[in-house]
């Protein structure tokens, strides 16, 4: 398939592996921000092949793993309304609040629907009047601009009956929150490339100069990948700390003004929770006061609700790099994709899942 067999090439990725061992003169702690290239790199078995010393740290960029138990809650509460059509992607309805998840509620009846985007549940909330239609809106910068312009499209056509419940997240906040941590050992980022076809590369340099870290915009296929690497370790061992940018063919600098003039103008930057790593300032946004009628959690008076995570699940270290999914020990026992315990597992992006599926149940033995 074009754009994808020819970055998948056996020859080519041998040749950029040659070139990292080539370069690599001593150990390095990197970490692919996104739970896209974590799934990559599992999956292809790209961090065996690395020399040894060079450790791939997986990061917190799963949009799902992330998403705080507490409005997991929220959406609970709101899908059981009577009166409410709930609409989401598919892969959050089977991710557990406390206890039960969106299949449970729509099992015992309650109206929840998978769309392919935020403009579906638009077109629902125009065909039923009478309903209530909400949208789960979570993730990063890359799911952001669809759901402002779902809300921007709901006000511009005056359709009251529609709600956004959201739980958006920024990666940059999230890297420096790494680095500030104490028992931090990343030493250069692979940035996620969508993200940054979305919001350009201009927030990265300070972060870089700021923590004497390589940041290289990367892509998701096994060369993608085995690229951002090969830059990452040729500026760690140059002594450099700039902010590369390996994904040209999808991320420009200045990024995508229209979306993001979409964005500056419905949201506005707030704490958040990520799940599994606790609250990190300024690292989301909630609709902006312009926007506040289309506020599911105001709208349903679910502001309130206040949940616990797991105090078994270790996901907030996995998160960080502070430990591998399977040196936690509910892994592949107790937890598993069926029955996750925790963020980690609950999408296939995460990190517990992906070593689960690919392979590396096995490491439980060694
Ligand atoms: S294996 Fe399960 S319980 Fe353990 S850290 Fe991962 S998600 Fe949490």
């Amino acid at each position: 398939m074009k754009y994808l067999d020819e970055f998948s090439n056996p020859e080519l990725a041998a040749r950029l592996l040659d070139d990292i061992r080539a370069t690599v003169t001593r150990p390095w702690a990197l970490m692919e921000v996104c739970g896209g290239q974590t799934h990559s790199i599992i999956r292809h078995g790209i961090d065996q092949l690395l020399p040894e010393g060079v450790e791939m740290i997986h990061g917190p960029g799963c949009p799902v793993c992330v998403t705080p138990l507490e409005i997991i809650d929220k959406a609970l509460a709101i899908a059981e309304h009577p009166d409410v059509i709930f609409c989401s992607f598919g892969d959050m309805l089977r991710v557990p609040g406390s206890g039960r998840d969106l299949f449970a509620v729509k099992g015992a009846g309650g109206d929840v629907r998978v769309v392919y985007s935020p403009l579906d549940a638009l077109t629902i909330a125009q065909q039923n009047p009478d309903k209530q239609v909400v949208f789960f809106g979570i993730g990063f910068e890359t799911t952001a601009p669809a759901n402002a312009m779902t809300v921007f499209e709901a006000r511009r056509l005056g359709i009251a009956n529609f709600s956004l419940l959201v739980s958006h997240v920024l990666v940059p906040p999230a890297i420096a929150a790494i680095m500030e941590s104490p028992s931090c050992r990343v030493q250069g980022f692979l940035a996620a490339g969508h993200v940054c076809s979305v919001m350009g590369t201009g927030e990265y340099p300070p972060l870089a100069e700021r923590y004497r870290v390589p940041i290289v915009v990367t892509g998701f296929e096994p060369l993608d990948i085995l690229e951002g690497i090969r830059r990452s370790v040729r500026q760690l061992e140059e002594g450099r700390h700039e902010v590369e940018n390996a994904y040209p063919r999808a991320v420009r600098a200045e990024g995508n003004p229209a979306a993001m003039a979409m964005l500056r103008d419905v949201f506005e930057v707030t704490d958040r929770t990520w799940r599994g790593i606790g609250m990190i300032p300024g690292s989301g946004w909630k609709l902006s006061q312009r926007y506040a009628d289309f506020d599911a959690e105001l709208r349903f008076d679910v502001a309130g609700i206040r949940t616990e995570e797991s105090a078994r699940c270790r996901s907030g270290e996995v998160l960080q790099g502070l430990v591998k999914p399977h040196e936690c020990p509910l892994f592949g026992t107790e937890c598993t994709p069926r029955n996750p315990h925790g963020a980690t597992m609950v999408s296939s992006e995460g990190a517990c899942a992906a070593y689960y599926t690919y392979r590396r149940l096995d490491l439980l033995d060694a």
